[in-house]
């Protein structure tokens, strides 16, 4: 088995014909029929990234090939990939074949990636364990007792377990970077309108973000750059100029960080993850960095506000699944609407029928003020406070999970535990800033933490660059 350490050092065994394309896919097909219990992979690409991988060859061979060239990439099953399945993870886009890819997807190949298959994920990326998926959990390799996250843990676990090289996820509350910090792996949400989301199934458009899951910082810094910028297919995107971000990561610039006291200090925080953010801030301020804990008062607002919003994003975006124009269909109905009805009741998952009608209620006329718009407020004041520290400090530091990966089953009754899990990662999409998750040691149950550090709109070049200075 040929084994990746990172994009840089997979670009010189190419150069060097210590290994070709071909070959890499050739053996992360067979790593990944050896891992198929893991079952991260809903579906591998066989023949099209064997085409792929054949085509690089040749360009590597020309001096022609892209920046990612050779580089295995998996995507979350909710990222179109032109004549190739897509579902969500849903049993109602059952059959569907995208007609168009991603604009991420275009730029990946672009530079010669290879894209290897889809990976299993929550319904709709709703979710924080994987045990909302249509087609069954997926294992955490590190505990296979253990649930890999949520709602991108295929993708988190393809990185982890060596099946795939990188992977791209979606992030609406911390669906990158959650997973990333259950198996060891760097998960980026880059700013809202970074990453262009055209071909991304939606699931709350004000929030929704593509980014990477990688082995190290460096590979996510690359791959970020490769898929960020304007396109005219997504008008939430920005004109903003992408960074270099692969090159401005080791600056050697001192910064001011500011840790929020509340997320450090709250109740439901392990003991040991607290001790090891703690570590980390130590060992920044030891690097030369300035550290200050600074109070952030809306701690207890974050989860029920992103719960109003997001759920009423999604009643309107999931809507279009109406048994007639994508996948599945009832074989029962009689008539037109019983058509949606049972379409949808019978295509849809529990947790997504719960986030629609929630949704539903929130916007519904005589509930809209109390929930809907009050939750826009809230939005804004969380909005407001995020940015008024970052208009003091360069980055903010919090745990990236109140705990590590839990067992099966945990949180499964109660909706309400199952969302406090998101308590660290919404405060960046309600806020719309860039935050990364990366590992920060181990467990004595042997689970790995994560750090998480939130950066100012565009600025994730800072962000990245303190994320390489996390000592494991
Ligand atoms: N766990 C969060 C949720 O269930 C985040 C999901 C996401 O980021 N897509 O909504």
């Amino acid at each position: 088995m040929y084994s990746f350490s990172s994009i840089q050092q997979l670009q010189a065994d190419l150069k060097s014909k210590t290994i070709n394309c071909e070959a890499l896919v050739t053996l992360a097909i067979a790593e990944i029929k050896k891992k198929q219990h893991l079952n991260a992979f809903l579906e591998v690409f066989d023949s099209s990234a064997l085409e792929l991988a054949k085509k690089t060859d040749e360009k590597i061979a020309a001096g022609t090939a892209g920046k990612l060239a050779g580089v295995i990439i998996g995507l979350k099953d909710n990222i179109c990939y032109k004549g190739h399945k897509v579902s969500a993870s849903s049993k109602i886009l059952e059959g569907f074949e995208s007609l168009y890819s991603a604009t991420v997807v275009e730029k990946l190949l672009a530079e010669d990636a290879i894209i290897i298959g889809r990976l299993n994920c929550d319904e709709f990326a709703m979710g924080s364990s994987n045990e909302n998926s249509a087609f069954g959990k997926v294992l955490n390799p590190l505990n296979e007792k253990c649930v890999p996250g949520g709602s991108s843990g295929g993708a988190a676990v393809a990185v982890a377990a060596n099946l795939c090289h990188v992977t791209l996820g979606s992030d609406t509350g911390g669906s990158i970077r959650q997973p990333a910090s259950f198996t060891g792996t760097v998960g980026v949400k880059p700013t809202y309108g970074r990453v262009s989301r055209y071909g991304l199934i939606a699931y709350a458009s004000s929030f929704d973000q593509i980014g990477p899951i990688t082995k190290n910082v460096e590979d996510a810094a690359l791959v970020l750059e490769i898929i960020s910028g304007l396109d005219k297919h997504d008008n939430t995107s920005s004109s903003q100029k992408v960074d270099e971000y692969s090159k401005q990561i080791s600056s050697g610039k001192k910064y001011k960080i500011a840790y929020l006291k509340e997320c450090v200090e709250a109740e439901g925080l392990d003991p040991e993850v607290k001790t090891a953010i703690i570590t980390q801030l130590e060992n920044f301020k030891k690097a030369g960095h300035t550290v200050e804990a600074v109070s952030f008062p809306f701690l207890e607002y974050l989860v029920p506000t992103y719960y109003v919003l997001t759920t009423a994003e999604a009643s309107s975006n999931l809507s279009r699944f109406d048994g007639v124009h994508y996948g599945y269909r009832t074989p029962n109905a009689t008539d037109l609407e019983s058509t949606y009805k049972k379409s949808r009741s019978e295509g849809f998952g529990a947790e997504v029928k719960r986030r629609i009608m929630l949704g539903t209620f929130v916007l519904s006329a005589g509930y809209y003020d109390a929930y809907y718009s009050k939750g826009q407020k809230v939005r804004r004041l969380i909005h407001n406070k995020t940015n008024e520290i970052l208009s003091t400090f360069d980055l903010i530091i919090t745990p990236s999970t109140p705990g590590t990966a839990f067992e099966f089953g945990k949180n499964s009754a109660d909706p309400i535990k199952m969302y406090l899990e998101d308590i660290f990662t919404v405060q960046a999409n309600i806020a719309g800033v860039p935050a990364v998750s990366v590992p920060c040691g181990i467990h004595s149950n042997g689970l790995p933490m994560g750090i998480q550090i939130m950066a100012g709109y565009f600025q994730e070049s800072k962000m990245l660059d303190l994320a390489k200075q996390v000592i494991v």
